[in-house]
């Protein structure tokens, strides 16, 4: 028998509406919003992004999650991995008996058609797909419809006998289950982390090189056998949905450019295609970042959201050359007005600063939220900012 599938919900969005505001809605924030996404506190003013926090897949993902615990109270339910790159969300989740298989001690061998699965809003392979399948579990698909966008442009591109350039990580979920997409039936792929592996791709296609040294650089992130000297000759380049959008959009004109260099004007529509595959909510987080920086003259800027959140980390990337940034995973980052707990842009590690904030005069910080950080996170940083900036004032 086919395994249960739900892809829409489970019809029970108003039955968990109350419990997911009361976990992740803040009223604070929703007055901010109602005073120009500004909040004054003595000498203190936060100045937030326009658009900031739960994107609509994430949104999605979470509610299907409750719907789940709430449609299946009896059995068990697991979710692939973490359901979306916050802790404080995976938290709650664990809270009510959501297991997780990347957990030790867990494994997909062991589920059962009593299992109840969810599929993260990232996608998960074709691979575990098909695994789950064969298991018989009941799956709850949340993946985002903009991911599921990426997969139909790079099923085109192998249909076409095109390779997929992936702009990602090439060890980050969503760019796996790409990858699983871009190899279906044959076809290849190359995932580029950033301009610096672009170059040494383009370089390959302009002047060719040493194969073995190409697929060495290129050994986890190219679909199995790759050959460069036939796997480079017809490109269509993709991203991950939550890079930087500016950065997207260079690599793929430096494929285009190099592919025009090396075959011609004329070969180009039969050589090369593009499809700009970062999602909206993505876009519009980091061009509202870019606008904050723009227009107010802020002394400091706090970024909220899980260090393994790929779009958290491009939002700390804008705002890192033009103003002092810090990236924090929680509220708790924020230790004390002289300590702040935080992972630098670049950075792999998360370490302590001393004297991040100004201890006198008047303070405007900036703020913002990756797309998996609930707003109820970032009243907390308000508060705690609030308490920190005027410790010992009044008004
Ligand atoms: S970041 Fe974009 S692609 Fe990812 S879940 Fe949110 S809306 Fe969907």
């Amino acid at each position: 028998m086919p395994p249960l599938i739900f892809r829409k919900g489970l019809d029970l969005k108003h039955e968990v509406a109350g419990t997911l505001a009361e976990s992740y809605h803040s009223e604070l924030i929703a007055a901010i919003k109602d005073s120009d996404y500004q909040y004054h506190a003595g000498r203190l003013t936060v100045h937030l992004a326009r658009e900031f926090g739960f994107c609509y897949g994430v949104d999605r993902a979470v509610d299907y999650a409750y719907q789940a615990r709430k449609r299946f109270p009896d059995r068990p339910i697991v979710l692939t991995r973490e359901i979306i790159h916050n802790p404080h969300v995976n938290a709650q989740l664990r809270a009510q008996g959501i297991r997780f298989l990347s957990d030790p001690g867990e494994s997909t061998d062991t589920l059962t058609p009593e299992d109840v699965v969810i599929l993260p809003a990232f996608g998960i392979t074709i691979e575990l797909l098909e695994h789950l399948e064969r298991r018989g579990c009941t799956l709850v698909d949340t993946t985002c419809g903009s991911v599921l966008n990426v997969w139909k442009n790079v099923r085109r591109y192998t249909a076409e006998g095109f390779t997929s350039v992936i702009h990602g990580k090439f060890w980050h979920e969503e760019t796996r289950a790409t990858a699983s997409q871009a190899a279906c039936g044959g076809g290849h792929y190359l995932v580029v982390l950033d301009r610096d592996e672009a170059a040494s791709a383009c370089d390959y296609i302009r002047r060719g090189g040493d194969p073995r040294r190409f697929v060495a650089q290129f050994e986890r992130a190219s679909s199995p056998g790759f050959d460069p000297d036939r796997d480079l000759q017809r490109l269509g380049c993709a991203n991950q949905t939550t890079m930087l959008s500016s950065e997207s959009l260079a690599i793929a004109e430096m494929f285009r450019d190099a592919v025009r260099s090396r075959h011609g004007d004329a070969e180009l529509d039969a050589r090369f295609r593009s499809f700009d595959t970062i999602c909206s909510a993505t876009q519009d987080r980091q061009d509202a970042v870019a606008a904050l920086l723009d227009e107010r003259p802020l002394d400091l800027m706090i970024v909220i959201g899980g260090y393994n959140s790929s779009n958290t980390c491009n939002l700390a990337r804008i705002c890192e050359p033009r103003v002092p940034t810090f990236h924090i995973a929680e509220p708790g980052g924020l230790m004390s007005p002289s300590e702040i707990r935080h992972k630098p842009v670049g950075g792999k590690d998360e370490r302590v600063s001393v004297g991040w904030l100004p201890t006198s005069g008047r303070l405007s910080i900036g703020l913002t939220s990756g797309a998996s950080t609930p707003d109820n996170l970032v009243g907390t940083v308000i508060r705690r900012l609030d308490a920190f900036a005027n410790l010992g004032k009044s008004g």
